[in-house]
């Protein structure tokens, strides 16, 4: 399916308009005409072109969310009116889900059934969920002497910034979108220049649900270009900034000259820590799932996978045998596990990293080669064993298809091997043991902790990293806080005070 065939399949909505940013509530091509080709990665072919913005049109965007939030057309309304039209956001991507769908898999190469079932899904779960945070946006009373009434607000921010990766361009929208919206700020949002179409979809969207002109509005183009000039933009109050550790910890420097409030959702390397006492076949599934999944371009991912000795060779063993059977090719297949690589840069990034690390001494145990199927940019899903902890290819983050393998004797190793990495996104720990599994949990420096799976999200569970995987919450009623300013008011009740 083509893009056009999957974009014009209401009769009722306007066709997706290839070009064109949405500022101000218009559809309008960039300052200068520029375009950008957008390719299907599991053909490498073109399947439309966005708007290549310039700083001027990051100017128009800018002028139009501050203008909107000024108005108070949104930051004015209730939690509970902005959550109603959250809501009618939710329904409408339920509605236009296959579209959605259709687009995020041709956009970013995930196979159709992981599109629908996750992406789609998930992105809506956001909607859904920051809807119902809009019904408590409360603030608080606090005791103070008697003269005096003292209370707390909580106010949005003004104009968030939403920057986002390739890999998840719906979710990782949703989660700065949803949230941002029902605390009451206006948006630009930029997504990856990669895979922007998602983002474009929901400008249709949110206009539809009743998101006054202004206060979402799509700036597509390149980071490069555009990212500097959007972070330290003067009328920018906030940057939700989701990307690699490099580029994140970039724009946070330039986000501190100005002190704006910064988010920063990072990169990962997570550690699956495999006992011996696990149940074996619950254990492989979840380790086969947390490094392929989303062809490992997922900052959850599971690329460090750390075994018990005494279980060592029968799971590498396993693993020999299991990886090259998970359903791989085809996007549009519904049995397909594994999609290509987003672009063909991510492809060449994958590629010298598994060839660095045999040349570091790895053994390949499965994989560790590209594959050349329809034009895509696809690698074979990859074991490799035998590395030491200071290979690159286990300190580096691979977001690609790559699990390395590594054996250890005790508790305490297994908790400072998985420690060991720049990173703390997420972790897990596989074993039967519940006393071991809170026990080594709350040893882990990571900001989530799966025991007994892997990537158990929920829009209810915060969800972010700690030390070069970033700062700040996403999910949860935590969310909120990185939306919204307190304010403090605090009125004298000595009759005299006021005359
Ligand atoms: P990236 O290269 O850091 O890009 C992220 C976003 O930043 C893109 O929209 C990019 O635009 C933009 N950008 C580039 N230069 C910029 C600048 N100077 N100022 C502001 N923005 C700029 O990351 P990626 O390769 O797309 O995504 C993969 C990374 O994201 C991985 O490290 C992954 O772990 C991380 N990630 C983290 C999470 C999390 O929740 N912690 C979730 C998903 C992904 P262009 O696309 O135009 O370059």
């Amino acid at each position: 399916m083509t893009l056009t065939d999957a974009t014009t399949a209401s009769p009722t909505r306007p066709p997706f308009k290839p070009g064109q940013l949405f500022i101000g509530g218009q559809w309008k091509g960039a300052s200068d005409g520029a375009r950008r080709d957008v390719l299907d990665p599991a053909t490498g072919q073109r399947i439309t072109d966005v708007a290549a913005a310039t700083t001027a049109d990051v100017d128009a965007a800018v002028a139009a969310a501050r203008a909107s939030f000024d108005s108070g057309v949104w930051s004015r309304l209730s939690g509970r009116e902005r959550g109603r039209v959250l809501l009618k956001a939710h329904d409408l991507m339920r509605a236009r889900a296959e579209e959605l769908a259709q687009t995020e898999s041709a956009d970013a190469g995930k196979p159709i059934t992981f599109a629908r079932v996750v992406d789609v899904e998930h992105a809506a779960l956001q909607y859904e969920y920051a809807a119902s945070l809009g019904q408590h946006l409360d603030g608080s009373v606090r005791e103070t002497p008697a003269n005096t009434h003292a209370y707390v607000r909580h106010e949005p921010l003004g104009v968030v910034a939403a920057i986002t990766p390739f890999n998840f361009p719906l979710i990782l929208s949703s989660t700065k979108i949803a949230p941002a919206l029902v605390a009451g700020n206006s948006i630009v949002h930029k997504p990856a220049s990669d895979t922007p179409l998602t983002a474009l979809l929901m400008a249709e969207i949110l206009q539809e649900a009743g998101v006054p002109d202004g206060v979402f509005n799509v700036v597509t183009g390149s980071g490069a270009t555009l990212g500097d000039h959007l972070v330290g933009h003067p009328d920018v109050d906030k940057v939700a900034f989701t990307g690699s550790t490099e580029v994140g910890a970039h724009a946070a420097a330039l986000a501190g000259k100005t002190l704006k409030s910064f988010t920063a959702e990072l990169g990962g390397n997570a550690a699956n820590i495999v006992f011996a006492d696990a149940d074996l076949d619950q254990a492989i599934g979840t380790v086969i799932q947390a490094f392929v999944f989303n062809a490992g371009q997922f900052c959850m991912a599971g690329p460090r996978l750390l075994v018990e000795r005494p279980i060592y060779d029968l799971v590498l063993g396993i693993l020999r045998d299991a990886v090259p059977g998970v359903p791989f090719g085809d996007t549009t297949d519904p049995a397909t596990v594994i999609g290509p690589l987003a672009s063909a840069d991510q492809l060449h990034k994958v590629e010298a990293l598994v060839d660095r690390a045999k040349q570091e001494g790895a053994t390949v145990v499965t994989g560790g080669e590209r594959v050349d199927l329809d034009g895509g940019f696809y690698y074979r899903p990859t074991v490799l064993a035998g590395l030491t902890n200071e290979a690159s290819a286990v300190q580096e983050e691979v977001f690609g298809p790559v699990l390395t393998v590594q054996p250890f004797d005790t508790e305490d190793e297994a908790v400072q091997l998985a420690n060991s990495t720049p990173y703390g996104l997420a972790s897990g720990i596989q074993t039967t043991n519940l006393a071991k599994a809170h026990r080594v949990a709350a040893r882990l420096d990571a900001g989530i902790c799966w025991v007994n799976g892997w990537a158990m999200l929920d829009p209810a569970v915060p969800f972010g990293g700690v030390k070069a995987s970033g700062w700040g919450r996403e999910y949860g009623p935590e969310v909120l806080h990185s939306y919204q300013r307190t304010k403090s008011i605090v009125i004298s009740l000595d009759e005299g005070a006021a005359r």
